[in-house]
């Protein structure tokens, strides 16, 4: 292979922005991709969700990466002709008196605003939330891609890459903490879904409640996800499908049956932040990784962020930059 420009490795979530914004920009690039066997993107219900976790949590930086990333995707359902981006609403039920009060104590500060539109019995609203639909968007930009001679397939030996391009950026997902920057401190978590048949749900809402229900068409929904920390192989669990099963059917009060149970491993930093940036020791090469479960919010910023780094030389967010991590294992600086 030779190409005088950036050769980006891996198109999930993370290369296929990253392609997307490199090609808007102007800059010459090319990628080679092994396949999506592995890739989380595959198993992403490509949930925006504006609030999270048992302390009602806003989104890091939401308010602000919301614009950029609505239209990158909406730019990108245009050009490839398939439909991506759908904003919808969550209804979230808690699970503890402790749960409900946190929150109502956040309403009340105003910490939330403006996504919790209703606090019920049970449940709150939470909006606007969003969903792209990621394996939609990977399979139309390889398509376009491979005929247009820009895609490879083929899986990329770190150590027999040579130096053909200016830029190499490893787009590799969970396999970027094997490759040549594995010496980095990064947090691996297993995570499980479930495609199921469930009618006549309302397609604008996603019920969740410890686990989320996403509608999706044809009468289908995604029940997800699990999350264990630390654990690094790709076996679908059946402890994982009777606790998302379970969650499924009494959020909706149908009787399911998966048709379809995925795996994935989330890659993040050990401070949760996503990193890119230039390899410390070979400027040659970079990356755009450590997505965590929130890839669909921050990878059109960061593909931004290369893009402007290429052509004009600008610095990276240090908040996101791969300076402040030490590669070493012993965290951040
Ligand atoms: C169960 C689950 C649910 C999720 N739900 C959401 C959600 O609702 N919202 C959200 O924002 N995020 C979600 N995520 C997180 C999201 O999936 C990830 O943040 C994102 O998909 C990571 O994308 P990536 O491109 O970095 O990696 P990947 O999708 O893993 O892509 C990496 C690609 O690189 C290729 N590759 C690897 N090594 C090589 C090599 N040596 N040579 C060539 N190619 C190579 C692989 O084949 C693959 O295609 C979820 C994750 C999981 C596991």
């Amino acid at each position: 292979m030779n190409h005088p420009g950036v050769l980006i490795v891996g198109q999930g979530l993370a290369g296929t922005v990253l392609g997307w914004t490199l090609e808007q920009a102007g800059i010459d690039w090319a990628m080679i991709d092994a396949g999506h066997a592995t890739a989380a993107s595959r198993v992403a219900a490509g949930i925006i969700n504006p609030v999270t976790g048992q302390r009602w949590v806003k989104t890091w930086r939401i308010e602000e990466l919301w614009p950029e990333t609505r239209s990158l995707y909406q730019g990108m359902e245009r050009a490839l002709g398939v439909p991506l981006w759908r904003e919808i609403k969550i209804r979230r039920y808690w699970r503890t008196d402790k749960e409900r009060r946190v929150l109502q104590a956040k309403c009340d500060r105003g910490v939330l605003a403006p996504y919790v539109e209703s606090v019920n019995t049970d449940h709150c609203v939470l909006a606007p939330a969003a969903q792209v639909d990621v394996p939609a968007m990977l399979g139309a930009a390889r398509q376009r891609w491979q005929a247009e001679g820009r895609l490879t397939v083929g899986q990329v030996a770190w150590g027999k890459l040579g130096q053909n391009h200016s830029l190499v950026i490893d787009c590799t997902g969970a396999a970027a903490r094997h490759g040549l920057f594995a010496a980095w401190p990064w947090a691996i978590s297993k995570g499980e879904v479930l495609r199921v048949h469930a009618p006549d749900l309302d397609p604008g809402i996603i019920l969740h409640r410890g686990h989320w229900l996403l509608p999706v068409a044809r009468g289908d929904a995604w029940v997800g996800a699990t999350h264990e920390p630390g654990v690094d192989d790709t076996a679908p669990t059946a402890v994982a499908r009777d606790a998302l099963l379970a969650s499924g059917q009494r959020l909706t009060g149908l009787n399911l049956a998966p048709t379809e149970h995925l795996v994935g491993l989330r890659l993040a930093a050990d401070d949760k932040r996503p990193v890119i940036g230039r390899h410390s020791g070979s400027s040659g090469y970079g990356i755009l990784a450590g997505l965590g479960s929130k890839g669909v919010l921050y990878a059109p910023w960061l593909a931004r962020q290369w893009a402007e780094h290429i052509l004009l030389g600008s610095a990276f967010d240090s908040t996101v930059d791969i300076l402040r991590l030490n590669p070493d294992n012993s965290g951040p600086r």
